[in-house]
Formats: C-alpha cells, structure tokens, sequence
C-alpha cells in the first residue's frame, strides 16, 4: 500500500509541541542527570548552550510522563499513602546544583521515603522488571541518592508505570554515603570546569544520538546559540565554586547566572560562530 502523507493536522501538532519545548536549556546543574555518563553533556547544559530544539513527538512523550505522575501520585493517595513535600527543591554547592524530588511518601516501611515516579514503554519497564533500576538507568540511581544525601533521608522508592499497559513496577533504595559524595565531587568538577570537559562517548557513537548539545560537541556539527548569558560567554571564569566575570567594567562576583547580557561574547567565537 502506498504512504500516505501526513495530514496537515498532525504536522501542525508536532509542530505546536516542538515550539511549547523551546530551546531555553536549564540555568542548573540537574540532580535528575548527574549520573550520566559524558560530563561534557551536563556542563553544556550548566553553561546554557542551546539545546537542539526537540521534535514534537519527543516533546509530547516528556509531557505524557508528566501526566502518568499525577496519576500515579492520584492511586497511590486513593491506597492510602501519605506523600508531603512534593517538588520540594534542593539546592547545593551555591546554588548551582539542584533537584526536585516528587515527594516524601509514608507507609512504605515505617520510615519516609523519597518518592521518584516514572513512566516507561514496555520495553523499559521489562528491563527495569528484570534487571532492576540501577541496571538500567544511572541517572535514576544517582538522582535518589543525591535526594537522599541533601535531604537526610536514608531510603527512597521508585514507582514506575508502563505506559503502555498500567503495568506497576516499584524498588527500594538505601542510601550510599561514599557514592553520593561521588557524586558531588562530579558537580563540583563540572561547575569548576573552565572549558568543556573531555567527550563521554567517542565521535558517532549511539548515545550522542540523543544527545541535545552534539551541534556544539561535534568539531563541525550545526548549532545555534539563542541565548546570552555568562555560561557560554568568554569572560566567565569559575573559580572554587563560583563563577566570575572579567570583563573589564562588570562587578567581579556572577550573582544573575543564566541572565541575559549585553557584553556577552561567545566563548567559542574564536574559530566558530553559531547561526
Ligand atoms: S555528543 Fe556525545 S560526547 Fe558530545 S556532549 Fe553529547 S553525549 Fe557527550
Ligand atoms: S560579560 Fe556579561 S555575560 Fe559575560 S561573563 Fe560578564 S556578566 Fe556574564
């Protein structure tokens, strides 16, 4: 049978929900991706480089994980769980390392808990099922634990929902003293990097694939640069845990990180321009 092309209406949604992700990257570094392994991705991140902007379709499976947590957190009140502080904000290493917990639950032993919900597709959920969560995803395991280290909580429980069928999946996890300050070391190594790390994967590997910053990672890859502010400026230097500016007629000490200015000047302009 001959495609079809897409109907207009379908274009125009993708299109729509492409637009709604925007290519503002966060002005953080995130506890939900500390665990990941190429640090020359998160300090892109830290540093406010563009993202690629997300095509629709991958911009309304991030959406729909949104909506299976407020499902998730609505079952888990109806079973009778106590689930307090959620969203609750934790803010490290002055103020450039942060995360958002889902919430404290109680009643899954006698003591609380982080709460952290996720959605996957069969696929994952099965993986997740058969190997468990650390297995499978770093970056989940590490998220926890740094929840965990800057909450005072020793204990923490996933509850993942497949996507695909409701299908319930959920695993304990202790606290690990020595790996979260593993983990904190990396922050502050990615903070204190002037320039961007050494790569995590080796040129056309399958995880850069994904990765939202290969344009400024490849030595020749397209990008765009949206946004001004001190991360991906020239004049920003960090400095045991704190970011300065030295050009001339600025304050020393950066306190609007991820603000706009108008002295920015690309770090990279040396041999590249964005377009
Ligand atoms: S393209 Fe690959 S190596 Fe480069 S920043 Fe992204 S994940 Fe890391
Ligand atoms: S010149 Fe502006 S953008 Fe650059 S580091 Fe200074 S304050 Fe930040």
């Amino acid at each position: 049978m001959a495609t079809l092309p897409q109907p207009q209406i379908i274009t125009d949604m993708y299109e729509a929900a492409s637009r709604a992700r925007g290519t503002k990257g966060r002005s953080y570094l995130g506890m939900s991706g500390i665990g990941g392994r190429c640090e020359r991705a998160l300090w892109y991140g830290f540093r406010g480089y563009t993202p690629s902007a997300l095509e629709g379709r991958a911009q309304m499976i991030f959406n729909l994980g949104d909506l299976v947590e407020q499902e998730v957190l609505k079952w888990l009140r109806a079973a009778g769980y106590r689930i307090a502080e959620q969203q609750r904000e934790f803010v490290a290493l002055n103020g450039y390392f942060r995360g958002h917990c889902d919430g404290v639950i109680e009643g899954a032993t006698k003591r609380p808990h982080i709460l952290e919900i996720k959605s996957a597709s069969s696929r994952r959920f099965k993986m997740f099922q058969k190997d468990g969560i650390r297995a499978v995803s770093e970056e989940y395991w590490a998220q926890v634990q740094c929840y965990m280290g800057y909450s005072g909580l020793d204990r923490a429980v996933w509850v993942v929902m497949n996507k695909d069928t409701c299908e319930l999946y959920s695993e304990r996890a202790h606290f690990a003293k020595g790996e979260f300050k593993a983990l904190e070391e990396k922050a502050v190594r990615i903070i204190n990097a002037r320039d961007r790390p050494p790569r995590g994967y080796p040129e056309g590997a399958r995880d850069c694939g994904w990765c939202a910053y290969a344009g400024h990672c490849a030595s020749d890859g397209p990008y765009v640069q949206t946004t001004q502010s001190c991360g991906s400026c020239c004049y920003c230097e960090p400095e045991r845990g704190r970011m300065f500016c030295r050009f001339p007629a600025h304050p020393n000490e950066i306190t609007r990180w991820g603000e706009f200015c108008l002295d920015w000047k690309f770090k990279q302009d040396i041999d590249r321009v964005p377009f």
